[in-house]
């Protein structure tokens, strides 16, 4: 038995300069260390015969399989406000495409798969860490019910990679439901190529945003939804807690899905101003500056858009204005309920911002830990009693005590039991985000000592992140003084 991926492959079809075709570079000794099983059949793939060692050497790019098409596809892209006009995949390669369980047409892509005409001075490898960091975020993110690529696969290619040091060489399948970006639209824009910005234009539309097509100015509402999809993320994003950490055009999916997991990370304490990323030393993609950097993301996209909105150029910038000033409408909305929800407010009413503000403004202060004050809400909804969980988590308790009577003479105004609202809280307050210590510690373990015991565990506890599971406790703590990460790195 072989391998059957059941590709209908429609990027390949675009003209030939959207793409380079270019197969993956073999590798020596390729090794399996993780297949998720329940997405290899939701994409109608047969996990067993995936797991099997032709299996393993096609997911390392050893054979490419039949029917596949593989490409590198071409993009622009800003990189911390400068403009690249030609970045493109530079160490990844779409295989094809295939219709998963849901109807959903999902590219599948291994990265760090060898060198590609995008891969500049680059060596078109992956290091072990950074595949398994974005495996365990990417899923992390799934689970917490974030539009996110996902993680098919992880093997270790026998071959190593020369970082900093000498390191583990690994590829990731990546599954996500189109990698076109804000960037893969700059590409054409800035080569003046109005009929590629038309064809991708039309592309995306037809695989994201269908009912576009029909409506009187279909690119109109393509920029509106892709606007509605970035400011839902993006609050999401900040209602966990997440920083991206490189909020390039080039990492701004056209379909609304976390894209490009590098120096991501989940804060801990509460910080606004928190930055991990080694290489953002101005904040540019600080944890509270991510909705405007959204924002202007959009704007490079409607920016090549122009040419298509109308030949009167005024009348398309208006137009685009027009559209891109729905964001902040948009993102606030989604912001605001989500943290009306996390408070456990059923209702909508003046003083509720200001309510969720201070209590913010309180964390900030008193260095409280983001999820835990959340979680442990929580339990004070349904039980006064533990209110002394909560208040521990501030360096100044009385702090929350202030706060949480005003909280709970807003709650008694509605109609809803202690009970109700613990169970509602307690399906939009996680218990487990991939925290920055536990990840690191995954990857060290993976790669100083080929143990990849931590690493199932901790995707495991991940996968039910809403659930509290005892046995697994620790996971929900903050790191230690001594164990805290301050940065990461994109280890490209
Ligand atoms: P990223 O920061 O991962 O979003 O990547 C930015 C650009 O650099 C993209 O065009 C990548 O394909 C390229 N790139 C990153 N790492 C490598 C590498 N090891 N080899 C070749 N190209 C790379
Ligand atoms: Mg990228």
């Amino acid at each position: 038995m072989t391998v059957h991926f059941p590709f209908q492959n429609t990027y390949a079809a675009l003209p030939a300069n959207f793409f380079a075709r270019v197969a993956p570079t073999p590798v020596a000794s390729p090794r399996l260390i993780k297949l998720n099983r329940p997405l290899a059949v939701h994409l109608g793939l047969d996990p067993d015969l995936l797991s099997s060692p032709e299996g393993a050497e096609i997911l390392a790019g050893k054979t490419v399989p039949a029917g596949a098409e593989p490409i590198a596809m071409a993009y622009a892209g800003h990189q911390f406000g400068q403009f690249v006009p030609q970045l493109g995949d530079g160490r990844a390669i779409l295989l094809g495409e295939v219709i998963d369980k849901d109807g959903i047409r999902r590219d599948i892509q291994l990265k760090g798969s060898g060198p590609t005409p995008f891969s500049r001075r680059g060596d078109g490898r992956a290091a072990l860490g950074p595949v398994l960091r974005e495996y365990i975020v990417s899923e992390a993110m799934f689970a917490l019910g974030i539009p996110t690529t996902r993680s098919l696969a992880a093997v270790i290619t026998g071959e190593s990679v020369m970082r900093e040091t000498m390191l583990p060489g690994a590829v990731l399948t990546r599954v996500a439901a189109s990698h076109v970006r804000v960037g893969t639209f700059q590409y054409f824009a800035a080569r003046g190529e109005t009929e590629g910005v038309r064809r991708l234009a039309d592309h995306v539309i037809a695989r994201h945003y269908p009912h576009a097509a029909n409506v009187e100015h279909p690119y109109h509402a393509l920029l509106k939804n892709v606007v509605a999809r970035q400011a839902d993320l993006v609050a999401r994003w900040l209602l966990v807690g997440f920083i991206h950490g490189v909020m390039n055009t080039d990492n701004t999916s056209i379909s609304g899905e976390t894209i490009d997991y590098g120096p991501c990370a989940f804060m801990d304490h509460y910080d606004p101003a928190q930055v991990f990323s080694s290489i953002d030393e101005m904040g540019r993609y600080a944890y509270a500056n991510q909705p405007r950097i959204a924002l202007w993301n959009l704007t490079r996209l409607a920016e090549c858009l122009l040419p298509l909105f109308s030949d009167d150029q005024e009348k398309a910038i208006a137009e685009a204005q027009e559209i891109l000033g729905e964001f902040i409408e948009k993102f606030t909305a989604a912001y605001q309920a989500g943290l009306r929800n996390k408070i456990g407010l059923f209702t909508m009413r003046d003083g509720d911002e200001a309510l969720v503000q201070d209590l913010l403004d309180a964390m900030a202060r008193n260095q409280a830990d983001f999820t835990l004050t959340f979680r442990r809400l929580c339990e004070a909804a349904g039980d006064a009693a533990a209110d002394a969980g909560v208040r521990a988590l501030f360096a100044e308790p009385s702090a929350y005590d202030e706060w949480a009577a005003r909280w709970r003479q807003r709650a008694s105004e509605e109609p809803q039991s202690p009970a109700e609202r613990q169970a509602a809280m307690l399906s939009v307050n996680p218990a487990f985000i991939p925290r920055n210590h536990r990840v690191e510690a995954v990857i060290q373990a993976a790669t100083l000592n080929d143990d990849y015991a931590p690493f199932e565990e901790l995707l495991a506890v991940l996968s039910k992140p809403y659930q509290d599971q005892p046995q697994f406790a620790d996971y929900a703590e903050p790191p230690q003084p001594d164990q805290r990460v301050l940065q990461t790195f994109c280890g490209t």
